[in-house]
């Protein structure tokens, strides 16, 4: 395997990152992600000793269901599901038999969390009232770990959440806290650090990441890691920028497949022990081969099955490479 002791940032980054379990600081990631390329594959390769190390060799398969797509108020300029813009994601509802059959599907494909997602700045009660009778009804038929979306909450929201059982609580700050003015103008990255804040001091487990090349610079990518680094969430899912028509951010070029999976090393090597995701635009950002290096560079939790707006690639897909990597799937019963 390539190593490269002359890679002044590497070599820090052996030292504190793999042998101490210290994340690299915003210098440090920025130097990740400025290698030429003739280092991405040492940089894979330290960030993927760093994960083996940390967290295991699991991985963590997720399913996630839209209970209501599209129609957002918000303007998230990279979203499909902002009902501002032209992008043909109308508002649907799912019913509660439609999202335990999700569940029960999800279960099946061998995945340990189900994630309920939203397409709302929070939840009203009308939401709020079918999350309670779904998360109920999917706890007395189905064996798995439910996680939500639902945007911004209030104190009272966290709270039933937490007496509904639900586990873990997935809000992204999406960008650096620099950048977020150029992407949302219709609420702050404060505002969403303020629910953040609320899930962790619940003991709901955070899961907190965003995208990447939604234009932003090196630098801000930097800081974006520092930032997250700072919340210390369980789990971070990074997606990048699948460009939908329709939205302000329509145009925008794929993000280059190296500086992607730089990116994944950089922010391994930020967060020794997220249990880091791949999420949406990797098939069309990385394609097969870049999946396979991803899960060797640092990446230790995989979405099975459709995306919220888009396909993914089906579960057993997925479930094969793994096998072929010879990475074990992380079982529930090593998560309740
Ligand atoms: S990212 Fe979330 S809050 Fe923003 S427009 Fe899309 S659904 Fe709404």
């Amino acid at each position: 395997m390539p190593d490269s002791p002359t890679v002044p940032v590497l070599k820090a980054a052996r030292a504190q990152v793999l042998g101490d379990g210290v994340g690299l600081d915003e210098a440090g990631v920025l130097a990740v992600l400025r290698l030429p390329d003739e280092h991405l594959a040492a940089a894979l390769q330290l960030a993927h000793e760093v994960r083996t190390r940390w967290c295991g060799p699991e991985v963590e398969v997720e399913g996630i269901v839209s209970v209501k797509t599209g129609g957002c108020p918000e303007d998230c300029h990279f979203c499909s599901q902002s009902g501002l813009f032209t992008s043909p994601v109308r508002a649907v509802w799912l019913d509660i038999p439609a999202l335990v059959e999700a569940a029960r599907q999800t279960a099946a494909a061998g995945a340990t969390e189900f994630c309920i997602v939203a397409a709302v700045r929070g939840p009203d009660e009308r939401l709020m009232a079918q999350i309670r009778d779904g998360v109920k009804a999917i706890r007395n038929a189905v064996d798995i770990n439910i996680a939500a979306s639902l945007g911004m909450l209030t104190q009272a929201q966290v709270d039933e959440l937490v007496a509904l059982g639900v586990h873990r609580y997935n809000h992204n700050l999406e960008t650096a806290r620099s950048y977020f003015p150029q992407v949302v103008t219709t609420h702050t990255w404060e505002e969403r650090w303020d629910t953040l804040r609320m899930v962790r001091e619940s003991g709901m487990e955070v899961c907190c990441g965003g995208i990447l090349g939604l234009g932003e610079s090196l630098e801000q990518r930097a800081e974006f890691a520092a930032q997250l680094q700072e919340l210390d969430p369980h789990e971070v899912p990074l997606n990048f920028l699948n460009p939908r028509p329709g939205t302000p951010l329509g145009d925008r070029p794929l993000l280059d497949a190296r500086e992607a999976l730089r990116a994944i090393a950089a922010f391994r090597l930020a967060l020794p022990r997220t249990i880091l995701r791949y999420a949406g635009g990797r098939e069309i950002t990385l394609g097969d081969l870049g999946t396979r290096d991803g899960l060797l560079g640092g990446i230790n939790a995989v979405i099975v099955g459709n995306y919220l707006t888009t396909l993914g690639q089906p579960p057993a897909e997925d479930l094969a490479l793994l096998a072929e990597l010879r990475m074990p799937v992380k079982a529930l019963s090593g998560t309740v």
